[in-house]
């Protein structure tokens, strides 16, 4: 607040009435000058309005954009992710450990998911970036391998954005198979469904402005060893990575939400892009009104989220990054976290409300500006 003294000051050099003590010539450029200054604060409004779009709270999208978007959304379907995850979660997949028989078996699936949808691979590989087993230090064996599907943009085919979700688990323990449906089986679908989604719009001729890289990582719960590979010998440069969308953990509800479901929590939004972080809460209040919940967003939670699965390595690398995340429950890392035990509508939802974002950050006429400080 300014002191008493200078705003008197103030008062008295813009006395308006002083203006009808002098002469008419006087009188005239001060009507001028009044004009002009009124004038520029009317053109100063206007384009605040028209650039701060965003940072008025649940701004809706366009009425002309959303109908499209809604139309690719709708493929994504509880049918589609019940069936994916019943195959994943199954006990053949013998909770897809890293580098080991059960991983190599759902790498197969996805692979064979995105040929069976003409989804591409990458440039370089057919699919599989692979991971020799000596960059594991031990907690694999054998290597082990991400699987990268793609789909490049109409207008902007050099500026990516990541769409990720880990395919690892922890494996078998004392004869007793880990599924790992919700952990992260949910993710994991919820991935090939928003492909497919994007798939179907690039056919009809609403394809992604931005390339999208759908990023199905291995070794997460061996230390986010899939993704930190992958920043390190990234497919496309860092610096052209617009942003990561990671999934982990999505299908079902934790004890606080238990009597209110239509919820989840993102992690990460805000922390380096304000604009990524405005993006999600109108994309939200557009198409999807989930309660977006914070909590884990906190610098000061215990929990430490943010640097606990793989969207981290995008972050340290300066990427803005939203971790969409269920919270955890009584099946988190148990042999227990099976795929009948899933909320499908609701994993359906959140997987729409990942497609919707990623549409906006693809589509959008500028990239996402990184104001954030690093970590
Ligand atoms: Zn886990």
């Amino acid at each position: 607040m300014q002191n008493q003294i200078n705003l008197k000051y103030h008062l008295k050099i813009f006395n308006i009435f002083d203006l009808f003590k002098t002469s008419p010539m006087q009188k005239l450029i001060s009507f001028l000058l009044i004009s002009v200054f009124l004038f520029s604060i009317n053109v100063y409004e206007s384009n605040a309005q028209n650039t701060s779009g965003l940072s008025i709270n649940h701004q809706k999208i366009e009425s002309h954009k959303t109908s499209i978007a809604t139309n690719y959304a709708s493929s994504i379907t509880t049918t589609d992710l019940e069936k994916h995850l019943y195959i994943l979660a199954s006990d053949e997949f013998e909770g897809r450990k890293t580098g080991e028989a059960g991983q190599k078996k759902a790498a197969k699936y996805l692979v064979d998911y995105y040929k069976s949808i003409n989804v591409s691979a990458t440039n370089e590989m057919n699919y599989l970036q692979n991971i020799p087993s000596n960059y594991f230090k031990g907690r694999s064996k054998n290597d082990s391998e991400n699987v990268l599907a793609f789909i490049k943009g109409s207008e902007k085919p050099d500026e990516i954005i990541v769409i990720s979700a880990h395919y690892d688990h922890v494996g078998t323990k004392d004869g007793e198979i880990y599924n790992g449906a919700d952990d992260d089986g949910s993710g994991t679908v919820a991935v090939l469904e928003i492909a497919q989604a994007f798939k179907i719009a690039k056919d009809r001729g609403n394809g992604p402005k931005r390339s999208i890289l759908f990023l199905n990582l291995t070794g997460e719960e061996i230390g986010l060893m899939g993704a930190k590979y992958y920043a390190e010998n990234p497919v496309f440069p860092l610096e052209n990575t617009v942003a990561n969308l990671n999934i982990d953990m999505i299908g079902r509800v934790d004890e606080k939400y238990t009597d209110n479901p239509n919820y989840i929590y993102l992690i990460g939004a805000d922390k380096l892009s304000k604009e990524l972080h405005q993006i999600s809460e109108n994309v939200n209040a557009t198409y999807t009104n989930l309660e977006l919940d914070y909590t884990y967003n906190d610098e000061s939670d215990p929990n430490r989220y943010y640097y606990r699965s793989d969207h981290y390595h995008f972050a340290k690398n300066n990427i803005p990054v939203i971790f969409y995340f269920n919270g955890v429950h009584e099946d988190y890392h148990q042999p227990t976290d099976t795929p009948d035990k899933i909320n499908y509508k609701l994993l359906a939802k959140r997987a729409q409300l990942v497609f919707y974002t990623a549409w906006e950050l693809a589509n959008r006429p500028e990239r996402i500006k990184v104001d954030g400080k690093k970590n």
